[in-house]
């Protein structure tokens, strides 16, 4: 049997990292940058006014009250401005530029807001409320690194520095093809001895959550010829191929006898529970992932092997997800010699297990808000005893 670690690099080395493209900023959300991006311009790009109000001479308002003429009105947006002449006030916006002379704003607060003359009651500091140009970041400074994951503050600065598109690992496209001659579309009606056909929802969601996309067909029935008809034509423009089902050990095991005659894909089991049965390879250049079809085997498969692959893959700086330590809250036991991924509900430090080993309990895994990891060698833990969490989707330390 394969170890858990080594089927991880395996899985790791179907991939090499994606080729970097420059992708639109709305669609770099959660993506990796792949070089260093410098300041374009300097941010703020000039001097300007950090409030609503009157651009003096602070030398001029050192009594107060004092009454100066409004030479001019500055809302954001202006491109060219006049110098502020001596003994003379610029009513003055938010965000606009600074005229040459001024070295101070006035808040309209400690004004009387008039137009053609204004009176101050207040003696402003030289450089109040003046935002200086390259204050945040200057020209030719690196505003972000390679490798940095983007979100919206570091998308929001990389607008504002110019940029409208980004240098980054671009999202693998990921085909996922299940299988069983049981399945039904959700939506039409069950006949006895049919399923609703739930993995392409699960995988197809689990990849987007990776950061890939994920573009699920149409699942086939248990015959070799209409899955690879289907592998065939489904793999013409994806980065990796997911079979679900058919790899255990039974008889109608369509991936299994489907890639048999293939010599690119390979089979084997994994010492892990669920998701033991697990096959790998290549289809022509496509690299290709067969996980089992029990939807709780596919999902851990996923998160043991897919995810953190996918996200190296994507350049990510921690491609895993965030692990804890945590109390057990009641006994639990393990096989021996596999490493066994449970269900659990964490909460306070604290970690209970949502539902059996069963590895077809789809609503106890949708009850559960993280993993629990028992390693191969131990086959009982006791309550109160420290174990490995890993934390998913939507779940707080
Ligand atoms: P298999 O790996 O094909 O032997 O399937 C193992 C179990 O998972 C069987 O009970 C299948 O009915 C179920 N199963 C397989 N594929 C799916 C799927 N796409 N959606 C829901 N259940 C599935
Ligand atoms: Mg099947």
């Amino acid at each position: 049997m394969r170890t858990v670690e080594d089927h991880r690099s395996t899985i790791a080395a179907l991939f090499p990292r994606m080729p970097v493209a420059v992708v639109p900023l709305p669609q770099a959300q959660g993506l990796v940058l792949a070089e260093d991006v410098a300041a374009v311009t300097a941010l703020p790009p000039f001097d300007n006014s950090a409030m609503d109000g009157y651009a003096v001479r602070a030398a001029d308002v050192s009594t107060v009250p004092i009454t100066l003429p409004v030479a001019d009105d500055i809302p954001a947006g202006r491109t060219s401005v006049a110098p502020l002449e001596p003994g003379t006030a610029q009513r003055i916006m938010t965000g606009a530029l600074l005229p040459p002379g001024a070295d101070a704003i006035v808040p309209v607060e400690h004004t009387d807001a008039r137009t053609d003359r204004v009176t101050i009651d207040t003696t402003p500091t030289p450089g109040a409320h003046i935002r200086s140009t390259g204050e945040d970041i200057a020209a030719g400074d690196v505003a972000l690194r390679s490798g940095t994951v983007l979100f919206p503050a570091q998308l929001g600065l990389a607008a504002a520095i110019g940029h409208a598109g980004l240098p980054v690992y671009r999202r693998p496209v990921v085909v996922v093809l299940s299988t069983g001659s049981e399945l039904v579309e959700p939506g039409t009606a069950l006949l006895p001895g049919q399923i609703y056909e739930s993995n392409t929802a699960l995988l197809c969601a689990a990849i987007e959550d990776a950061g890939a996309h994920a573009r699920g067909v149409h699942f086939v029935p248990d015959d070799a010829a209409e899955f690879l008809a289907s592998v065939e034509r489904e793999t013409a423009e994806a980065d990796l191929l997911i079979t679900s089902g058919g790899v255990s050990a039974g008889a109608y095991e369509v991936v299994k006898d489907a890639f048999a005659d293939l010599g690119t894909v390979y089979f084997g089991k994994v010492a892990m529970q669920p998701g033991g049965p697990q096959g790998w390879g290549r289809v022509g250049d496509v690299p290709v992932i067969t996980l089992p079809g029990n939807p709780v085997s596919a999902f851990v498969s996923f998160e043991v092997f897919v995810r953190p692959a996918l996200r190296a893959a994507m350049g990510h700086p921690r491609p895993e997800r965030p692990s804890h330590m945590a109390r057990l809250a009641a006994d639990v036991g393990s096989p021996a010699g596999k490493r066994q991924f449970l269900r659990g509900h964490f909460a306070d430090g604290e970690v209970s297990q949502v539902g059996g080993p069963g590895s077809h309990l789809l609503a106890h895994l949708a009850r559960a808000n993280c993993l629990v990891v028992i390693p191969e060698e131990t086959e009982k833990m006791d309550s109160g005893d420290e174990v490995e969490v890993w934390l998913l989707e939507g779940a707080t330390p």
